[in-house]
């Protein structure tokens, strides 16, 4: 396959995501096999799960740029696969600055392996969870086929691979008839465990607070006199 990057070339400048710009996005496989109740993906690829040559995906991660989003709907689903196309960019030497990947909780509790594998190819490396809800009723209610333990055994090895998460949630599963309300049960404190550290970094560099939300380092950019904001986005 060959990608034509060239055509978005004139609008590269504008791409971001998170802190980082700017961002390439690559697509090592597309489809998930699970069936979760609120999602789009498996109906539309009717659960199938489509893999890139891994020649290919690593030719295409070397060429592109520093930040790179992989937006495969569920990275690390095949462990081999993925053992060996980390390999193959190790073996390319492929490094880069950052990189986001979309997966799920049982998936990283069960692969360890793939965590160790995956995290010297970036120098910060995200992985984006749906944990949907905090209870294993919620999670059943929304067909997500894993539990609670698997979540706290995902975070802790995200933790021991010095791995950062981006978090969602189904909001209000009790509103919608799904669940018992579920407040106050909180797995994490903030969304964002890269806007914390960075909260946390700028914070320590300033030597003062970032703004609303001191707890979790999520606040408002502050602005300078000059009306720019303050810290911005990586390039
Ligand atoms: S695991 Fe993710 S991509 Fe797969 S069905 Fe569930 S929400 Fe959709």
């Amino acid at each position: 396959m060959i990608l034509a990057r060239d055509l978005v070339a004139p609008y590269r400048g504008r791409y971001h995501c998170l802190l980082f710009k700017p961002v390439w996005l690559v697509e090592t496989a597309r489809g998930c096999p699970f069936r979760c109740s609120f999602c789009s993906v498996w109906p539309l690829y009717g659960r199938s799960f489509r893999e890139r040559a891994i020649d290919t995906v690593a030719s295409d991660l070397q060429d592109c740029g520093d930040s790179v989003f992989i937006v495969d709907d569920l990275f690390w689903n095949h462990p081999e696969r993925s053992l060996a196309l980390a390999r193959e960019l190790r073996r390319r030497n492929v490094r880069k600055r950052w990189i986001l990947v979309q997966s799920r909780t049982d998936v990283v509790a069960r692969h360890a392996a793939l965590l160790e594998a995956w995290r010297p190819i970036a120098r910060d490396f995200d992985i984006f969870f749906g944990l949907e809800s905090p209870s294993d009723r919620g999670l059943e209610a929304l067909d997500k086929d894993a539990s609670l333990g698997e979540i706290y055994e995902a975070f802790a090895s995200e933790r021991q691979g010095d791995y950062s998460t981006v978090q969602t949630y189904v909001r209000r599963l009790e509103a919608k008839g799904y669940v018992e309300r579920t407040r106050g049960r909180r797995l994490c404190p903030g969304v964002c465990t890269r806007w914390q550290a960075l909260g946390r970094r700028r914070r320590r560099r300033d030597g003062q607070a970032m703004g609303r939300n001191d707890r979790t380092g999520i606040g408002r950019p502050q602005r300078t006199r000059r009306g720019s904001r303050r810290g911005g986005v990586f390039r």
